[in-house]
């Protein structure tokens, strides 16, 4: 069985893996230049910084089984600290029983050998599709063709699996009936702000859950364990601080279209008012999240699934959001593409 596989997220991963452990045929396209989608960590300043999810949890008998697996491999460790809370100009710790895991070194480690049975096309956009009948023996069946950006086709696909966000989905599937159950405004977008500071607050907060303002989530990158720079790592006196700020779903709506250098003064300002000192920065960079997190408006569709096409979608989307249910949802999609009962 030949199947492509759209995306080289976490979600992909697990199918690919599930895939090929079944002997299919799997063939990966991701548009980005490497797996990861938003467990990505990018090279920048003085380290690798964590811009999407900032750690995982896993709460599910199978995930966590998958989880130890990448821990025994020495690729996803627990990142253990006290979470704080800012709430009506208070920030104080909040601790909690969460156990937290972060990708050793970067986010998007554990991630690369689960596509190593695959066939993968990176820098490579997907932007048509197309669906080819054929009556044999009165039975109809069909291959899937999938054209990228740049021109290129590939086909000859006996199924086909989607795991890119709601919006660009639907706009894909336009016109096959599947593309009506997906909730096109599931997931809500996300500034990232990575700021390095000219001198250091020495706060002890590591990650602050932060619950009023323009503001959700911040995080002392440099205290994450293994993201400094080699160099760095070894002289941690000389290692910069820097701050990682997630603007929150309806200020990062509302400041869509404005230039990064005003978002990082937004930023700034936003981890000036939560620490209560004014900070100094001497470097920043900012990612834009279109497509981030979960809108918990939206009750999850759960993995769609049309037999007749051999067609799925999955992602963290289908089943309500989070690193652990992208991976349920890509085990579920190859399960259903295998034709075998799921069984997590
Ligand atoms: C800012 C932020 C903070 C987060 N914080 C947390 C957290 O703390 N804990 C947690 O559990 N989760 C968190 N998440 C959510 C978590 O990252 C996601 O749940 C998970 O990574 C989703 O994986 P996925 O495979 O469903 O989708 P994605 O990772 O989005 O994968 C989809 C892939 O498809 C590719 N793609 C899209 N369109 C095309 C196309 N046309 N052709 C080819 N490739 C295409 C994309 O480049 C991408 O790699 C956060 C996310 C963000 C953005």
């Amino acid at each position: 069985m030949k199947i492509a596989i759209i995306g080289a997220g976490v979600s992909a991963a697990a199918a690919c893996k599930a895939l090929t452990a079944q002997g299919a045929s799997v063939t990966v396209f991701e548009k980005a230049r490497g797996p990861g989608g938003r467990v990505s960590s990018k090279r920048a300043l003085a380290g690798s910084f964590d811009f999407g999810a900032q750690y995982f949890t896993a709460r599910s008998q199978a995930f966590l089984a998958q989880v130890q697996q990448w821990q025994s491999q020495g690729l996803v460790q627990r990142w253990e600290f006290v979470p704080y809370q800012y709430q009506h100009g208070q920030l104080s710790p909040s601790p909690d029983d969460e156990i937290r895991y972060i990708g050793t070194s970067t986010m998007h480690q554990m991630l690369a050998g689960e596509f190593e049975g695959a066939t993968m096309y990176t820098g490579c956009k997907i932007n048509e599709l197309s669906y080819i009948c054929s009556n044999v023996s009165s039975q109809s069946t069909g291959q899937w063709q999938l054209c990228s950006e740049q021109g290129e086709c590939f086909g000859g696909f006996d199924a086909l699996l989607l795991t890119c966000p709601p919006a660009q989905a639907k706009q894909l599937l336009e016109g096959a009936p599947l593309s009506l159950q997906i909730p096109e405004q599931a997931l809500l977008p996300c500034w990232a702000v990575l700021l390095e500071l000219a001198s250091a607050t020495h706060h002890q907060a590591q990650g602050i859950f932060v619950r009023d303002g323009n503001t959700r989530w911040i995080a002392q990158q440099s205290a994450k364990p293994g993201r400094h720079s080699a160099r760095l790592q070894q002289d941690t006196a000389q290692a910069p601080e820097q701050w990682l700020v997630h603007l929150s779903e309806d200020c990062s709506a509302a400041e869509l279209e404005t230039m990064p250098e005003q978002i990082s003064a937004l930023a700034a300002a936003e981890l000036s008012r939560v620490l209560g000192t004014e900070v100094q920065v001497a470097a920043a960079l900012c990612h834009r999240w279109l497509y981030a997190s979960y809108n918990s408006d939206i009750p999850p569709c759960g993995v769609l699934f049309d037999k007749k096409m051999q067609l799925a979608l999955c992602g963290d989307w289908t089943l309500g959001g989070r690193v652990e249910n992208a991976w349920l949802s890509g085990v579920e999609a190859a399960c259903k593409l295998l034709g075998k009962a799921h069984h997590i």
